[in-house]
């Protein structure tokens, strides 16, 4: 077995344990195996292993590597800040864009996905921390922009997506998804038709996990360290 196999097992080992502990199906819970820094040869021996979806957070290098897949059974999401002037790329590239935070920023994704695709993914990326300069919705704002989503026919609003500040303590990192939880649960309670809950990464997915996430992001328990060449 090669080190991507290994170290896709012990992932999918951990996902799985994680769901029986929370009482919970193994097969709710999808893997986005987060490539970014890491080369289109790495991807392809993820992509051999069986995991199709991929999580990019730079346009300019994601966009090689798209291209360098077209033809595969890849499928793209974007999950870094969302520059407006590059809303028109994000479209036509990806499949999933998670990181949407603003109407206007919504508005320029339907504007520019091509009507020969399918429509855009969207999840609403939710912020817990009251630090403004971090990004994402401000928990108020959430019902108004998923409306607002739901009225633009080139986008398929799919739910939430959190990234807890780096530097929290467990402890912290806990009470921010089963916020994320109950944020998720109010807007479906209120009519929003939603299957995805996106958080967890490599440190904290048994956490999330356990709140109810739908999707964990996992780079480096697959691709291992970032490479600071950001490759193609
Ligand atoms: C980089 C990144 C991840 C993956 O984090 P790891 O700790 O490498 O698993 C997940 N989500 C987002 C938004 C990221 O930027």
């Amino acid at each position: 077995m090669t080190d991507v196999t290994v170290a896709l097992r012990m992932i999918q080992d951990r996902i799985s344990t994680a769901t029986v502990n929370s009482g919970r199906e193994s097969t709710d819970i999808r893997l986005v195996a987060v490539s970014k820094t890491h080369s289109t040869a790495a991807i392809r021996q993820v992509l051999a292993a069986g995991v199709l979806e991929f999580g990019e957070n730079y346009l300019q290098e994601a966009t090689q590597k798209i291209q360098n897949l077209r033809g595969t059974a890849a499928i793209w999401h974007f999950i870094g800040r969302i520059q407006s002037n590059k809303t028109q790329s994000i479209a036509g590239l990806f499949d999933w864009v998670q990181t949407v935070d603003r109407v206007r920023i919504a508005g320029r994704l339907n504007k520019h996905r091509d009507s020969g695709l399918r429509p855009l993914n969207v999840c609403i990326q939710i912020r817990l921390s009251p630090d403004p300069t971090r990004p994402g919705a401000d928990p108020d704002t959430v019902a108004g922009l998923a409306e607002a989503i739901e009225a633009m026919p080139r986008l398929r609003l799919r739910g939430l997506m959190c990234m807890p500040p780096l530097e929290n303590d467990p402890a912290q990192t806990a009470a921010h998804f089963e916020t994320t939880r109950a944020v998720y649960d109010g807007l479906k309670r209120d009519g929003h038709e939603l299957d995805t809950l996106s958080m967890g990464t490599t440190n904290d997915l048994e956490a999330a996990i356990a709140a109810g996430s739908t999707l964990v992001r996992v780079g480096t328990a697959i691709f291992g360290p970032r490479q600071n060449n950001q490759g193609a």
